[in-house]
């Protein structure tokens, strides 16, 4: 198996290559170059086996670089301890069709954990494939969660560095508290002048660089990335999916070849890709619904064909879906438009000269069939929140909420009842001034006077992670302008490897 990138068809790296290099050095995102189909009966054979079994499977259809043994060491280093629970992804039922996938039981509390308590684990056995010696600077644009997760996750891992730069207005105050605490010898945290996008855009320039990566191999070392276009990310993510499935078939809450639908609330598109991936392997997905904020660039270029960042920014109760240019939504394009890389290449130089491109009438007829979409704002939201509290005394997070809300008015809507799985991305925990509002009207200044509020109400404890930020001072201070962010890189890496 070989990964291309999305600007250039020709280039064809094996995967410990493509997860060393994050990004590839056209701009583009790394791709399968074939997405690897399950097996006849293999759903139900996966359904028997333990989740990190389940990810050793799936890793090794696209990872064929790797022994099956180095698959499962790194599942097991991954998911075994670092999670609540043996199973690292419940499923809680509400109602009769609706299967909320509970992704957050990790160490940071979101679902970004799946994939950054893992990919540290990639990586470093990827640097001893390559064998060149380097050390990796992990470089990060974090809309809030990702940061977090990613420094957990690379935390003291030997041959590694990690610079998180995060919005310094678009964060939660928990989100903002979780990284600056963070500890560990070889981590960095910033926080930057601007909102996410900025944010982004700045690393992406950093990292494609001439004269800042020059500099970084003359010290012995190079840039990878923890953001979501690193496919280190995307195949965890496509392991849950489907695992998600065989345990719903496992359970006998469907029979075999059942189609389900998967509605996830989006920002990046990492996410949801996912479980595009899953269902272009054979997972009987149905509809991928996309839920979006009021940032809804996704809702309008699904419904239209049109992406056109050209719009208001808003800052929302969902913080980390608060994104107008989705990243991983290039890949999608490479797989709608034939893989024709020049295409994507001009869409991508459109996005970044004039803030849009449009697609032709038939892939968006594709995404229209696949890809329902809907958006919601905070209200709403808020009031799906009490609503899924009151009738099933169930508490989910702000960004949770904006998929249930969607999927409930997609349903209305069309009448379609097919079982759902919805991605429920985060604690509650996360966001609790804004959950405690939803489901008593109350509004707290404070995180942890909010969070002690929610407890007393609901019975459900704040994971103790979350809990002791309290009590901890910020390490990490630093506020500077997106000019500043290059300069900020090269004195932080500014040492011998
Ligand atoms: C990152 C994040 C999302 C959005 O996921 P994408 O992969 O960026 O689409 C949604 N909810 C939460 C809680 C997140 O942390």
């Amino acid at each position: 198996m070989k990964f291309q990138s999305t600007r250039n068809k020709d280039l064809r790296l094996d995967s410990a290559e493509t997860i060393i290099r994050g990004l590839s050095d056209d701009g583009g995102l790394f791709v399968p170059v074939e997405i690897p189909m399950l097996e006849k009966g293999e759903i139900a054979e996966l359904s028997k086996l333990d989740y990190c079994e389940r990810a050793k499977r799936i890793f090794a259809k696209y990872m064929t670089d790797f022994s099956k043994d180095e698959l499962l060491e790194c599942a097991k280093n991954a998911y075994i301890g670092n999670f609540e629970d043996d199973t690292p992804t419940p499923i809680v039922k509400l109602g009769e069709s609706t299967y909320m996938l509970e992704l957050w039981h990790g160490p940071t509390c979101a679902f970004k954990d799946m994939a950054l308590q893992i990919l540290p684990h990639f990586l470093v056995k990827s640097a001893e494939k390559a064998g060149d010696g380097k050390k990796t600077v992990i470089l990060t644009a974090t809309s809030g969660d990702t940061g977090k997760a990613a420094l957990e996750g690379f935390c003291d891992v030997d041959g590694t560095e990690i610079i998180v730069f995060y919005p310094q207005n678009g964060v939660s105050k928990i989100q903002q508290l979780q990284m600056q605490t963070q500890k560990g010898k070889n981590v960095t945290v910033c926080g930057v002048m601007g909102n996410f996008d900025d944010t982004q855009t700045a690393v992406k320039s950093i990292f494609t660089d001439e004269n800042i990566r020059a500099e970084l191999a003359g010290k012995g070392k190079r840039f990878s990335s923890a953001n979501s276009i690193n496919v280190g990310r995307l195949l965890p993510q496509i392991v849950y999916y489907i695992s998600a499935y065989a345990d719903l078939l496992k359970n006998g809450e469907i029979a075999e070849g059942e189609t389900v639908n998967v509605t996830v609330p989006t920002g990046n598109f990492g996410n949801i890709l996912a479980a595009y991936y899953a269902k272009r392997m054979g997972v009987p997905f149905g509809k991928l619904i996309c839920a979006s904020n009021a940032n809804n660039v996704l809702t309008e270029f699904l419904s239209t064909g049109g992406y056109n960042i050209n719009r208001n920014f808003y800052l929302t109760e969902s913080p980390s879906m608060d994104i107008l240019v989705s990243s991983n939504l290039e890949r999608l394009l490479f797989e709608l438009c034939g893989k024709d890389d020049e295409y994507v290449s001009a869409a991508m130089e459109s996005l970044y000269e004039h803030g849009e491109y449009y697609i032709t009438d038939e892939m968006l007829a594709y995404l229209r069939e696949n890809f329902p979409a809907g958006y919601t704002d905070d209200k709403s939201a808020r009031n799906r929140i009490k609503i899924l509290f009151d009738e099933y005394s169930y508490l989910c997070d702000t960004h949770t909420a904006v998929a249930v809300e969607v999927y409930e008015k997609y349903r209305e809507k069309t009448g379609d009842n097919t079982k759902t799985i919805i991605a429920s991305t985060a604690s509650p925990y996360k966001f609790p001034r804004a959950v405690l509002k939803a489901i008593s009207g109350k509004n707290y200044r404070n995180d942890f006077n909010a969070a002690k509020e929610l407890e007393r109400i609901s019975g459900l404890p704040m994971p103790e992670q979350l809990r002791s930020l309290a009590k901890k001072e910020p390490r990490f201070t630093s506020v500077c302008k997106r000019e500043e962010m290059a300069d900020f890189v090269l004195s932080t890496v500014g040492g011998e490897g």
